[in-house]
């Protein structure tokens, strides 16, 4: 039997989609993406890049105060046993992520833990193959997989991944293998930020490698490397290669200067890419128009219509500009009353 909607991806977009997809009675079955090794190694595990990183401070509605009993009595117990305890202020993404999934279930939502591997656009209904082998049908489909981070694709980087080279420090940070030494973060935006200050606090010294002269992260995050009396910012340089041995394990990095100056090398043990993102598109490699960047392209100003009358795109996916929680979540709603008025449209 077809499905009205199948929406794909697990962050705010795919989440909110699916409440105003649940609420307009359309019964939206979610494919939350799979729980495997890949997806941890590709940053591409259930509840996207925001349940990968620390505090969410820029999200309306959540100024500050401990949300603890909140969380308690909201997420369901299966899913609170395995949050890690709120010990901050305000939300964390993790946090946020498992209240909005939350919502959507109170509605009504279905959540399948698997990738969706392959999709037909040909047919009518649409045809989604799961990564299990198992074929869904849906009349509409709401795309919302979001991005993952990038690496500069060394040989060295990925020979000691998971021995020191890593794209998440919320995830790794506080290994063993990290505390009281120096660590390297490539990158000057808010990720690279968030990141060498999350390590900072693990960290004897965390130095932020970065190619040009100037921050590309917001003022706010900017100051808040710059005054990080743990954070050393390494301008106009570039990464070379990571230095390590197979018992150890990343022991160092070689930089090269971009403005003409000697190449060096530095112990550490540990490096972490934040150098942005590549959207998770692949699964639709010659189906759906995409941007040259492999983004999925918006064909109507400000709608969420793709190429594909009745294929709709939410979130990180389609959106390589304002990347936000907060746009993500709002295109989500959008993708959801793009996808009702369109089914209405078909008599569906
Ligand atoms: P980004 O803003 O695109 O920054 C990527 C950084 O990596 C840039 O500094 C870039 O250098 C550098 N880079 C890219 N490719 C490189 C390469 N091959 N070698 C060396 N360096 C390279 O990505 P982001 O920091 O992940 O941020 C993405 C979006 O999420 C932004 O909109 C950001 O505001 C948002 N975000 C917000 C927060 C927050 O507010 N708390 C936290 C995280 C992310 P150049 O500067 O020279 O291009």
């Amino acid at each position: 039997m077809s499905e009205k909607v199948i929406i794909i991806g697990s962050g705010p977009a795919a989440w909110t989609a699916a409440i105003y997809a649940a609420r307009a009675n359309l019964e939206p079955l979610v494919f939350e993406g799979a729980i495997t090794e890949d997806n941890r190694l590709a940053g591409t595990l259930p509840l996207g890049q925001l349940s990968l990183t620390t505090e969410v401070e820029n999200f309306p509605g959540f100024p500050a105060g401990n949300l603890e009993a909140y969380l308690d009595d909201s997420i369901d117990k299966s899913q609170r046993q395995y949050m890690a305890p709120h010990t901050k202020e305000g939300v964390s993404g993790p946090e946020l992520m498992e209240l909005i999934r939350q919502q959507a279930k109170n509605f009504g939502t279905r959540v399948i833990t698997d990738d969706i591997v392959d999709a037909d656009f040909d047919t009518r209904p649409f045809k989604l193959t799961a990564s299990d082998g198992s074929t869904h049908e849906a009349e509409a489909v709401i795309v919302a997989t979001g991005a993952r981070a990038n690496y500069l694709g060394l040989p060295s980087e990925e020979k000691y991944k998971n021995l020191g080279v890593s794209a998440c420090a919320v995830c790794d940070g506080a290994l063993p293998r990290f505390r009281n030494k120096p660590l390297v973060v490539i990158g000057g935006g808010d990720s690279a930020v968030e990141e060498a200050d999350y390590l900072s606090k693990f960290g004897s010294t965390v130095y932020m490698v970065h190619r040009r002269n100037e921050l590309r992260a917001s003022k706010i995050m900017a100051k808040r490397a710059l005054d990080n009396p743990k954070i050393e910012v390494l301008w106009c340089t570039v990464l070379d290669e990571v230095l390590g041995t197979d018992a150890d394990g990343v022991t160092g990095v070689r930089l090269k200067s971009t403005a003409g100056k000697e190449d060096r090398e530095i112990e550490a043990t540990g490096l972490f890419l934040a150098i942005g993102h590549t959207p998770n598109t692949a699964f639709l490699k010659g189906k759906i128009e995409m941007t040259d960047k492999k983004y999925l392209r918006w064909t109507t100003p400000g709608r969420t219509n793709t190429s594909i009358e009745g294929v709709f795109a939410a979130g990180d996916v389609a959106d390589d500009y304002y990347r936000q929680a907060v746009t993500a979540a709002g295109t989500g709603c959008m993708a959801a009353l793009d996808a009702e008025r369109w089914l209405a449209s078909q008599g569906k």
